[in-house]
C-alpha cells in the first residue's frame, strides 16, 4: 500500500499478480551478458512511457512529466510497472507549450 503523499521515485520489484521477480527483458539481457555483449541486466525493461501532466496552475514554460518503465513477468506474463519517476519538463525557446488536456466533460 502506498503512503500519502506519494514520494517519487517508486519501485515495484515484484510481479503484482504472482510475486515473481524474474522478468522477460532482464532474462533476455542476462543471456547477452553471459556472452560478454553487455553489462548487467537489472535495469533492463521492455518499454517506457512519458506523460506530461496537465495542470492549469503550473507556470507556462514548465510541466510535470511522469516517466514509467515496464517489463513482463517471466512466470505469468503480466506486464507491470517497474519504476516511476517525475521530472519537470521545461519548454525551450521557440517550442510550443504542452497542450492542455482540456476540462473533464468538455467536447473538444
Ligand atoms: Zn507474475
Amino acid at each position: 500500500m502506498l503512503e500519502n503523499p506519494i514520494k517519487f521515485p517508486l519501485d515495484f520489484p515484484k510481479c503484482p499478480v504472482c510475486g515473481g521477480e524474474r522478468r522477460v527483458a532482464m532474462e533476455a539481457l542476462k543471456s547477452e551478458h553471459e556472452q560478454g555483449r553487455c553489462k548487467g541486466a537489472q535495469n533492463a525493461y521492455l518499454f517506457q512511457h512519458q506523460s506530461l501532466i496537465a495542470n492549469p496552475n503550473m507556470q507556462f514554460l514548465s510541466a510535470l512529466m511522469v516517466i514509467t518503465f515496464y517489463d513482463a513477468c517471466l512466470d505469468c506474463g503480466t506486464v507491470y510497472c517497474l519504476h516511476a519517476e517525475t521530472r519537470t519538463a521545461v519548454q525551450g525557446m521557440g517550442q510550443k507549450p504542452p497542450q492542455s488536456a482540456g476540462q473533464f466533460g468538455s467536447k473538444n
